[in-house]
């Protein structure tokens, strides 16, 4: 079989999709996030607004990929930081 491309689930709506499409962020040991590659934990979000608010209003508990439960206001702070990632690289 042929190999395909990565298959990374979105903390947003749950479905798995090929990496491409989705923004990748990392939790530092500090607990804060950052976007992109990075040390620690990694979680994947599709690119869309929709997904980035269903991760901030889920309350589906610890958030899988990352280990740890993350808190609504947590997950709210992150949604900001993403949709204005978002925002950025649609006005490129
Ligand atoms: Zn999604």
């Amino acid at each position: 079989m042929k190999q395909t491309a990565p298959i990374r689930q979105c903390v947003g709506c749950g479905q798995r999709d090929e990496q491409r499409h989705l923004v990748r962020f990392t939790l530092g040991t500090d607990g804060a996030l950052h976007l992109g590659a990075g040390n620690g934990r990694g979680a994947y979000c599709h690119r869309q607004p929709a997904c980035v608010r269903a991760f901030a209003t889920s309350r589906s508990g610890p958030v899988r990929s990352l280990r740890i439960v993350v808190s609504r206001e947590m997950r709210a702070h992150y949604a900001k930081i993403i949709e204005q990632d978002l925002a950025q690289q649609s006005e490129q």
